[in-house]
């Protein structure tokens, strides 16, 4: 370890914080990374026992950059492709085998546009294509806004999100196999490895000694920094986590282009996420303004049974989660990642997630907010990184 360096601190065990363990240690600091939980891992945590659901994150994207810093640390679990069949929407209130052919002409004269920061997703899809489109284009964009009406986010955030996910053969998703535990355990052991010291079940009530990185939700690092201006908009849905008998030809995706749901069977991928003969689906739907969490479920059953019409006589178990203000940065019109709040709140105290100024989708922004914190909080601890971080 580098004589003079400060020890850095990090709160916070999830992605985030494993993330800029690893940049500090790997630059020869002493690194402290304190977590309330009894286990790392944050929202990428799976369920114990016989169904591997994830809290949160289900794909890693090949075409990113924390794929590719994974991939240069040797840290990529064994990953699953998703299958090329099984896909379902829900269009005008029926669910179909194919999406609407007809608007494909209209979705093509979009590619290579740059959508503007300054309006609307819907109001700029509506300029050069037609409402239909942009709704149905909007409503896709549930899967990783979470969001129940994507179309008034900013343009520049929802169009090339949507060309990534949609309209970028083939596939990136990956799939960690055995849910994102696995990885978690990659990261906490190459962070043991260098010498983190990991402490679990110590939850950090007031700031520890600068350089201090916050890797935890904006909500606590607004509680723990005492700062009201750390808000930004987030997604609010609910999600039902079922693991149902299985048959065949359930579908792998159905995708809700008119309520922006979206339902994924994810033993199509990875079959060791539940125990043979059964399958684990996740359904998630965007709740409204003025709508409860449980009429939101019910939209969301309905759903369900437009697309899995037996589903409740052969479920085996479930799980209901509220993800209100835990799903990741939206930009609204007028403002992009950079206006989001600074990984740097001055003084040797950094702030990394993934509502923070970062580039990336979703986990991505709490990984690259992590390698950015890192460096800051590394040249606060008087220690030059060893290899310059990609995502800086
Ligand atoms: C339903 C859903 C689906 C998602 N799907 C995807 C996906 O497919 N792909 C993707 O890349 N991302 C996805 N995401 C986003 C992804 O889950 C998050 O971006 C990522 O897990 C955030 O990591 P983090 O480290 O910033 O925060 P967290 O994982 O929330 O970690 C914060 C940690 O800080 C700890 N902590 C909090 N307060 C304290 C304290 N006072 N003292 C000590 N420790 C504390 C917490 O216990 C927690 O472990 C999804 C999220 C949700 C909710």
């Amino acid at each position: 370890m580098s004589a003079n360096a400060s020890r850095v601190t990090i709160v916070g065990g999830g992605l985030a914080g494993l993330t800029a363990a690893i940049e500090c240690a790997e630059a020869e600091a002493p690194v402290t990374l304190m977590e309330a939980h009894d286990a790392v891992g944050g929202r990428a945590r799976s369920t114990e026992g016989p169904y591997k659901a994830n809290l949160g994150p289900h794909a890693i994207y090949k075409d990113g950059g924390l794929w590719r810093w994974l991939a240069e640390r040797d840290l990529l679990p064994p990953s699953a492709h998703a299958p090329l069949a099984g896909f379902r929407f829900r269009w005008e209130g029926a669910v179909r085998r194919m999406p609407p052919l007809g608007a494909v002409p209209s979705v093509l004269r979009l590619r290579g546009r740059e959508a503007p920061v300054d309006e609307s997703f819907r109001a700029w899809a509506t300029r050069h294509t037609d409402g239909r489109t942009a709704a149905m284009l909007s409503a896709a964009a549930g899967v990783y806004t979470f969001h129940h009406d994507p179309g008034e986010l900013s343009a520049a955030f929802v169009w090339p999100r949507n060309v990534r996910v949609f309209l970028t053969p083939p596939p990136a998703a990956r799939y960690p196999i055995g849910g994102w535990s696995t990885l978690v355990a990659a990261l906490a052991r190459r962070a043991q490895d260098l010498g983190v010291d990991i402490q679990t079940g110590h939850s950090v009530d007031e700031l520890p000694d600068r350089p201090v990185i916050l890797a935890v939700e904006l909500a606590q690092a607004r509680r723990l920094l005492g700062d009201e201006t750390l808000t930004w908009p987030s997604g609010n849905t609910v999600c039902l986590d079922l693991a149902l008998r299985q048959r065949r030809g359930d579908p792998f995706i159905v995708c809700d282009l008119d309520e922006a749901g979206w339902v994924e069977r994810f033993t199509a991928a990875d079959s060791s996420l539940a125990p043979e003969g059964e399958e684990l689906i996740q359904a998630q739907m965007p709740i409204r303004p003025a709508e409860s969490a449980d009429q939101a479920c019910l939209r969301l059953e309905g759903l369900l049974d437009l697309s899995i019409p037996d589903w409740r006589a052969r479920e085996t178990w479930r799980r209901r989660l509220l993800m209100d203000g835990r799903t990741g940065a939206l930009d609204m019109p007028g403002t992009s990642w950079q206006d989001r709040p600074a990984i740097d709140r001055g003084d040797g105290v950094y702030v990394a997630g993934d509502m923070m100024a970062a580039p990336g989708m979703l986990g991505e922004v709490a990984w690259a907010s992590a390698a950015q914190a890192s460096k800051l909080a590394l040249q606060t601890a008087r220690v030059t990184p060893l290899r310059p971080s990609r995502a800086a």
